[in-house]
Formats: C-alpha cells, sequence, structure tokens
C-alpha cells in the first residue's frame, strides 16, 4: 500500500528548516521581544530586497494586508472596490469591513484571472479601486489595467498572496510609482509562517508608513494614535520561521516549476478530457497550485481521494454565489471554472513518482469520460 500523497506537505518544509527554527525561537524566548523586534526588522528587510520592492510591512494575515492597503490608498466607507469573482473570500472580507462595496467581475476562463475589460467596463463615479488578484502563483495583467485606470483616480491594491516571488514582465507584486501589493504567509502557501501572517510591499514610503502606522493602534510611537488604527502586526517567531523558509523560497519555486513541466507532459495525453493551466505570457509562475479543468470534477476528485491523492478545488464557490456575497448577476466564466476545476498536489518536495502515481490515478478517473 503506497502512502497518501498530499496536497501541500508541510511536513517536509519543516524537517529541512527544524534547526534553523528552534535556533532562532530560542533566540527570540531568551529576549521575550514577542511583537516586532529584530527578527521581525530583519525578515522586512529581506522579504522587500527579495521581492524587488522598497517596503515590505508585517502584517498579522493576508486579510489584513488588503484591508490596510486599501485604507492606505484612500478606500473608505460606501465606496466601490472592483474584485474578480474567482478568489479566496478574503479579497471581498477585507473591501467589506472597511465599509465599502466589493462589486465584483468575471475572470478568464482560462487562466482564471481577473477580465481587465470587464474590471474596467465596471467602473463607476464610486469606484475607488480594483483588486486584481494574483491568483494560482501567476501575476494578472497590472499593466493592462493600469493603462485602462490612467487619468482615472481609480487605484489599484494587487492581491499578492499566492505569488510569491512571481514576476510579470520583470515587474513584482507593489513596485512602481503608486503601486501597492498585500501577501499573505498563510502556512499553506508558497511563503508560509507557523501560524498566520501577512504582508504588505510597496516602493511608496508614504503608503509604506500609513500602513505601518493603521496597523500598530494608529501611531508609530507608543501612545500616539493619530490615525484610528488596528492591531496587525507581524509575531517575533513567524519571523523566525519566514526568514529560514525565504532562505530557500528560491530554490522552492524552481522545484515547483519544474514539477509543474513534470505534470504538463504526464498529462499530454489526457488534454482531450483535461485543460491544463495557462500561463499568459510575460509571466513567470510560481506554481502556488497546479490547477486543472476537468469533466465531472467531483466523481474526479473523490476517485483521487479512494487512491490516497489529496486533491482541492479553488474555489468551488464563486464569491457572489456564496451566502456573504450574493449578487443576482452571474459570471459565466467563473461559473464554469467553479465547476470544472481541480488542483493536483504540488509542493516543492513532490516526488517525480508520486506525480506519476497523481497523473496514472487521474486518467483512471477520466478513462469514463473519454469513452463517452
Ligand atoms: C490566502 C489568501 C488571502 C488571505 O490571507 P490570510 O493570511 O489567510 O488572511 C487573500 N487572498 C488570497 C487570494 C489568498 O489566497
Amino acid at each position: 500500500m503506497s502512502s497518501r500523497i498530499p496536497l501541500v506537505d508541510l511536513a517536509a518544509a519543516h524537517e529541512e528548516i527544524a534547526e534553523e527554527v528552534r535556533a532562532g525561537f530560542d533566540e527570540v524566548l531568551a529576549t521575550t521581544g514577542f511583537v516586532g523586534g529584530p527578527q521581525v526588522a530583519a525578515f522586512e528587510h529581506e522579504y522587500a530586497a527579495f521581492g524587488g520592492v522598497r517596503h515590505c510591512v508585517g502584517v498579522a494575515n493576508g486579510t489584513d494586508a488588503v484591508e490596510l492597503a486599501l485604507r492606505a490608498v484612500g478606500v473608505g466607507a460606501g465606496d466601490e472596490v472592483i474584485v474578480p469573482v474567482n478568489t479566496f473570500a478574503a479579497t471581498a472580507e477585507a473591501v467589506a469591513r472597511i465599509g465599502a462595496r466589493p462589486v465584483f467581475v468575471d475572470c478568464d476562463r482560462h487562466t482564471c484571472l481577473i477580465d481587465v475589460p470587464a474590471a474596467l467596463a465596471a467602473i463607476r463615479p464610486a469606484t475607488r479601486a480594483v483588486i486584481p488578484v494574483h491568483l494560482y502563483g501567476q501575476l494578472a495583467p497590472v499593466e493592462e489595467l493600469q493603462e485602462g485606470l490612467a487619468g482615472t483616480g481609480v487605484r489599484i491594491v494587487e492581491d499578492a498572496a499566492q505569488c510569491q516571488g512571481a514576476t510579470r514582465k520583470d515587474r513584482t507584486p507593489g513596485s512602481g510609482p503608486g503601486a501597492i501589493a498585500a501577501t499573505s504567509f498563510y502556512p499553506g502557501k508558497n511563503l508560509g509562517a507557523y501560524g498566520d501572517a501577512g504582508a504588505v510591499l510597496t516602493d511608496d514610503d508614504e503608503l509604506a508608513r500609513t500602513v505601518r502606522t493603521l496597523g500598530s493602534h494608529g501611531g508609530l510611537t507608543k501612545y500616539a494614535h493619530d490615525l484610528v488604527g488596528v492591531n496587525s502586526r507581524l509575531d517575533a517567531l513567524q519571523a523566525v520561521v519566514l526568514r529560514a523558509k525565504l532562505r530557500r523560497l528560491p530554490r522552492w519555486n524552481v522545484a515547483r516549476r519544474s514539477a509543474a513541466g513534470y505534470y504538463d507532459k504526464l498529462l499530454a495525453d489526457v488534454t482531450d478530457v483535461v485543460t491544463l493551466p495557462t500561463v499568459l505570457p510575460g509571466n513567470e509562475h510560481v506554481w502556488h497550485l497546479y490547477t486543472v479543468q476537468v469533466p465531472a470534477r467531483d466523481a474526479v476528485l473523490a476517485a483521487l481521494e479512494a487512491e490516497g491523492i489529496g486533491a482541492g478545488i479553488h474555489y468551488p464557490v464563486p464569491l457572489h454565489r456564496t451566502g456573504a456575497f450574493a449578487t443576482e448577476a452571474s459570471f459565466s466564466n467563473a461559473e464554469h471554472v467553479a465547476a470544472h476545476t481541480l488542483s493536483l498536489p504540488l509542493h516543492p518536495h513532490l516526488t517525480r513518482d508520486q506525480q506519476e502515481r497523481v497523473a496514472a490515478a487521474l486518467g483512471r478517473a477520466l478513462s469514463a469520460h473519454r469513452s463517452l
């Protein structure tokens, strides 16, 4: 009996960094500086360098990062923010928490990224920002949005939770004049902490300062409360983990890319029924997820599960069909994606042998449909 193949393998990643983490934890425990401090400052500096931006401001989680980035560019109560429906709920939650209104738009059926013309068509007088979500590990075409929004005053806040290390036309999220991006270090992301953590990325000194101020009770020094802020900061213990993982992230992303390439090859002869992931030209993809589209998705998922393969669905319900964000509108591409998408196991420690087992199991699960 061969062992289960998980969607992500956090234990294998931990094994690589265990010693470094223990040593770092000991250091933090000795100082009892648990929030902020030198480990956090060092991580912020290192991640900014890695991410090609001037500023990385650590916060408590990715949802807070989106919220604080939106507030920093001036989104407030009553404003409208354009959000693609094919994303994790957090993107829209961050908008709603400010008292702003998420206005949904469809995604591209193949890349599953925001439909830029649809986003531009949704602009109204109340629109204050658009959130392109860099889904599955590749960047949305931000430059097309920028071009379309020129002169409108509508800001772009990038949701970069799934794309640590990805670039588009050599640009990184949050880089460039006025740009700002939010990322998440939830354990399952390409760069994951051992609990919740996130960051806001920007080249803009003023935006970085505002995010840091908002995230620390509205002030940069103790008992200064210049803005109505929140408590959203990065913990020192999480920074230890993130620093250890960041040192390995370039290599881990190479391993992910190689695994994605191997899936492409293994699945080449079932493309009559399986739609393989589409990489937008100009993108350096980091394969947070390897998502295919298949017929009878739920039956295929169950068949894989029965063979010990941990596939996933990102995401089964587009936001406009959730209880929280229900609308009358329909978005046919997102609905098609939600019904057919399937994420195969992918992580830096996945072996070729495991990938061959996944591909073989998928082939068996699909054989019924091919003969129809
Ligand atoms: C994970 C994720 C978030 C939220 O991050 P948390 O750290 O879980 O709050 C936001 N957007 C997207 C697209 C995500 O995948």
